[in-house]
């Protein structure tokens, strides 16, 4: 794989993955089109090109699934059952595990809330899609401390306080990038008589996750951030929980029967997905799984690695930011920078990022309050994300824009 060495940045890491915003141009001040740099890739990566080739190849067969007695009604089941042994595959589920079809990670998260028998253990760091969820049974928050070694102290203290049913951590913070160690969470977790659910929204568009080696009992994720388009995205894991718990959705579907009296409800994925299922948007979630795994985890680690690097050294350079951290013992983490300013408005300069250079990028506290309000020292950040569509060249403009904004002022 090509590296770039810290400090000189070179432009020869082209993108590895081909997406469907490429080349894409957009309208900045004066007239002119430039082409985009797209650093919001946490928030939605764009599609690959392979995931929209095959909704299109798909789209004719568009039909209603399961009963249909048509082709393009089987022909939809299928897509439907295939991604479901996809998902289950490239997450590494056990054999009786259950793949439920969702919207997003809020959506999985918010299920796994529905039928959880007990208490939840989370971090102060959570994006609230992993925070909110859980007060319905009863939520802890435990502060994580600046090491992720304290931090698991902190979780087995909170759980030797009192048990808990399940801990829910994320894999990789969404302001930092900083990737947490699950494999330990979940041992930590299992040895208190807690089950680990992981929320994988950054984590799995970037590093291969296998739950079954891992330990981890559920883990949810989105489509959107994987490089398919939105709409899909999954909870994986135990059947148990799922089974004994009310039905996320009632409706159609999740039901052997219904009397006027009541109903006898389905186990399963079934028993969660009421109502007709977002056919194409499963199928592209599958399909972009099955390129991350064409591409390969390290290939696409080695190019986001080096792109990282040239981030973190291009922003160290400029004076006057300061590049927010969670632990300081973290040894992996994503494609993210999160900035605050000495001085000025990360707002204004993220719009002056887009009007004047093209370069998309994302300014608040990222659906993360609390972590945010504990680690930074400003209001608002900016985040900068990148992917496997992303170049040198990408964070090279953004960078060099990023210093003459910083500097002259939006
Ligand atoms: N968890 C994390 C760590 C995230 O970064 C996000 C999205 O930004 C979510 C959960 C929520 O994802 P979605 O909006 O797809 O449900």
């Amino acid at each position: 794989a090509t590296a770039v060495s810290v400090g000189a940045p070179t432009r020869d890491i082209g993108p590895l993955a081909v997406l469907d915003d490429a080349g894409l141009e957009v309208p900045v001040l004066g007239g002119r089109r430039v082409r985009h740099v797209n650093l919001d890739v946490a928030a939605s990566a764009p599609a690959l090109s392979a995931v929209s080739a095959h909704v299109a190849s798909v789209l004719p067969y568009y039909s209603s699934v399961h009963r249909g007695t048509g082709y393009p009604s089987q022909a939809s089941t299928a897509l439907v059952d295939d991604a479901r042994a996809v998902v289950a595959r490239h997450v590494g589920a056990r054999l009786d595990d259950v793949v439920v079809f969702t919207r997003n990670t809020t959506e999985a998260l918010n299920l796994l809330a529905g039928v959880v028998p007990g208490e939840t253990v989370v971090l102060d760091l959570e994006h609230h899609a992993n925070l909110l969820p859980w007060e319905r049974r009863g939520r802890r928050v435990v502060v994580a401390s600046p090491t992720i070694a304290a931090t698991l102290g902190a979780l087995a203290a909170e759980l030797r306080r009192r048990p808990a049913a399940l801990v829910s951590v994320t894999g990789a913070s969404n302001v930092t990038g900083e990737v947490l160690p699950v494999a330990a969470i979940a041992a930590l977790a299992h040895e208190h008589g807690a089950r680990l659910a992981v929320d994988a929204a950054q984590l799995l568009p970037h590093r291969r996750v296998d739950i079954a080696a891992s330990g981890i009992d559920y883990l949810a994720f989105s489509g959107h951030k994987a490089y398919a388009p939105y709409g899909a995205g999954a909870l994986v894991g135990r059947a148990d929980w799922l089974d004994d718990g009310p039905a996320h959705l009632q409706g159609g579907g999740a039901v052997e029967s219904v009397r006027v009296d009541g109903a006898t409800w389905k186990t399963g994925a079934e028993r969660h997905e009421a109502g007709t299922p977002n056919v194409l948007g499963i199928a592209a979630l599958a399909r972009a799984l099955v390129e991350l795994e064409r591409l390969g985890e390290r290939a696409r680690r080695d190019h986001e690695d080096a792109l990282t690097s040239q981030l973190h050294s291009g922003l160290a350079r400029i004076a006057g930011v300061r590049v927010i951290r969670g632990f300081d013992d973290a040894d992996d983490r994503l494609g993210i920078a999160t900035i605050e300013l000495e001085r000025g408005s990360v707002g204004l300069v993220a719009a002056a990022l887009a009007a004047e250079h093209g370069v998309s990028v994302r300014a608040g506290r990222f659906c993360a309050h609390p972590f945010f309000d504990r680690v930074a020292s400003r209001a608002n950040g900016l985040r900068a994300s990148l992917g496997a569509g992303s170049s040198a060249d990408d964070v090279e403009r953004f960078v060099d824009a990023l210093k003459r904004l910083v500097a002259n002022g939006p």
